[in-house]
């Protein structure tokens, strides 16, 4: 068996697999899985970028799986083998691909090019420490700062939320020389509310939320082109912006044109109900980039999680002779928090919290949710901390200079593949 991607749904399909006494290959172009419902806080330098990445190696060890760091470049369905972009290749008896979405920038011109994204740890790290420049810029000269998150979902409200109350409250202790009226954050969303699977009560509540932290919350609004220091707006206004998160919609990453299976709305892989690719009797596919067009599952962590486990429980009764059965998502609920005690709950049974008791709800679970011991005690000590000295200078975990992935330098790409070589020597790792 092979698994194409560490996140939610390829992780919930391992156990399953391996207690059927199948041998399985996890494999993940990182060496590591993002947990990303709490990016936004390594973006607003509440976490630190560990915090949120567990090893997906020692995760698949712990389910006596093995790992290989690749990314899946090409599928050759007639002979069983897939081939990675790093040169090396695998067969398989079934494969399962749950490799997530990436940012969807809908053709608007140049988004790709002068917006920030918040998809991966490196998109946090990277957001982080141009907020960090552009605060510290502020102390030596006389502009403002001025933030745009497009999006009203989740993770826009939560940005733009979070980034409200650094300006209100953190801003002022770590740099006291700067006036925090001078920072402006606007969240720009084309739909007449904010969080569109809420219910109507929720979403007014989390616009008067965000209202209140002083975020210049634009509804109807349509972006018509970023450029590097401003958005224009469809309806002809330009609005200054020095920073411009994306954080409006997702798709299917390039390379998965390459791979020759069905594509479907945002070019997300189409399944059967049993979650087979369409045409495919040995290929799954689970979480954000599958869909299913008859009965659509909303592209979060949940839906991801019972897929995966569908897709290994089909594997199993495919092994056993037995015919599949079909993919049913049971909606546990929803929510989204939008700063210090203030999140909204949306539970199945139409149950719906708000305010401080909707926000340990929130925290609870998704310290649940974390992988990993020590993940979750670093993320409940740093947000505790955090929450708990709200208004102290030391409240905000500094990176560095502004840097690009792609920038680094060779001294450190070099120390990267190290680091796999030794982890692929291992004597107990099998080949
Ligand atoms: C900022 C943010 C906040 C969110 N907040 C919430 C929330 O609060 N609640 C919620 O339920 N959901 C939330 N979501 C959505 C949720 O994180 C996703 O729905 C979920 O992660 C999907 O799981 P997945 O397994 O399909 O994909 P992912 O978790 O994205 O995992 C995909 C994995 O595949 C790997 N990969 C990608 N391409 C390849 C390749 N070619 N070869 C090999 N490996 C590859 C990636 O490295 C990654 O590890 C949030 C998402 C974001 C971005």
């Amino acid at each position: 068996m092979v698994i194409c991607g560490a996140g939610f749904g390829g992780l919930s399909a391992i156990s399953r697999l391996t207690r059927a006494g199948m041998r399985v290959t996890l494999v993940d172009g990182h060496l590591y899985s993002t947990f990303q419902p709490l990016l936004y806080q390594v973006a607003t330098a509440g976490l630190n970028p560990g915090d949120v990445a567990y090893p997906a190696g020692g995760f698949a060890r712990r389910y006596d799986a093995i790992f290989r760091r690749g990314e899946l470049a090409a599928i050759d369905t007639a002979s069983r083998r897939i081939k990675l972009s790093n040169g090396h290749d695998m067969g398989y008896d079934y494969l399962i691909l749950a490799t997530g979405v990436t940012t969807a920038f809908y053709g608007i011109k140049g988004a790709a090019e002068h917006t920030f994204g918040l998809y991966t740890r490196t998109d946090a790290i990277v957001l982080r420490d141009h907020l960090m420049a552009g605060f510290e810029r502020l102390s030596v000269d006389s502009g403002d700062l001025n933030v745009t998150v497009v999006g009203g979902g989740a993770t826009g409200v939560e940005l733009a939320g979070t980034l409200a109350e650094l300006r209100r409250t953190v801003l002022g202790a770590t740099f006291p020389d700067v006036d925090p009226a001078r920072v402006r954050v606007r969240l720009v969303e084309m739909a007449p509310h904010l969080l569109g699977p809420f219910h109507p009560k929720l979403q007014e509540y989390a616009k008067a939320q965000l209202l209140a932290r002083g975020v210049d919350v634009r509804l109807d609004t349509r972006i018509g082109e970023v450029t590097a220091d401003q958005v224009r707006l469809v309806h002809g206004e330009d609005l200054p912006s020095d920073i411009t998160v994306w954080a409006a919609g997702v798709a299917a990453g390039p390379g998965v044109a390459g791979w020759g299976l069905p594509q479907g709305k945002n070019g997300r892989i189409v399944v059967g109900p049993d979650l087979r690719v369409q045409g495919q009797d040995r290929i799954f596919a689970a979480g954000d980039i599958a869909v299913n067009p008859d009965d659509p599952t909303p592209q979060l962590a949940q839906p991801a999680i019972q897929m995966g486990r569908h897709a290994a429980e089909q594997i199993v009764r495919l092994e056993g002779k037995q015919a599949t059965e079909p993919f049913t998502y049971h909606d546990k609920g929803t929510m989204a928090t939008i700063g210090r005690r203030s999140a909204v709950v949306q539970l199945a049974g139409g149950l719906r919290l708000r305010g401080t008791l909707a926000w340990f709800a929130w925290f609870a679970l998704h310290l649940f949710y974390l992988l990993g011991g020590r993940n979750r005690v670093t993320t409940l000590i740093n947000l505790t901390y955090r929450y708990l000295f709200w208004g102290h200078g030391g409240a905000v975990i500094v990176g560095d200079e502004p840097v690009n992935a792609q920038e680094l330098p060779v001294a450190s790409k070099n120390l990267v593949l190290q680091t796999v070589v030794v982890h692929w020597a291992k004597p107990n790792c099998p080949q």
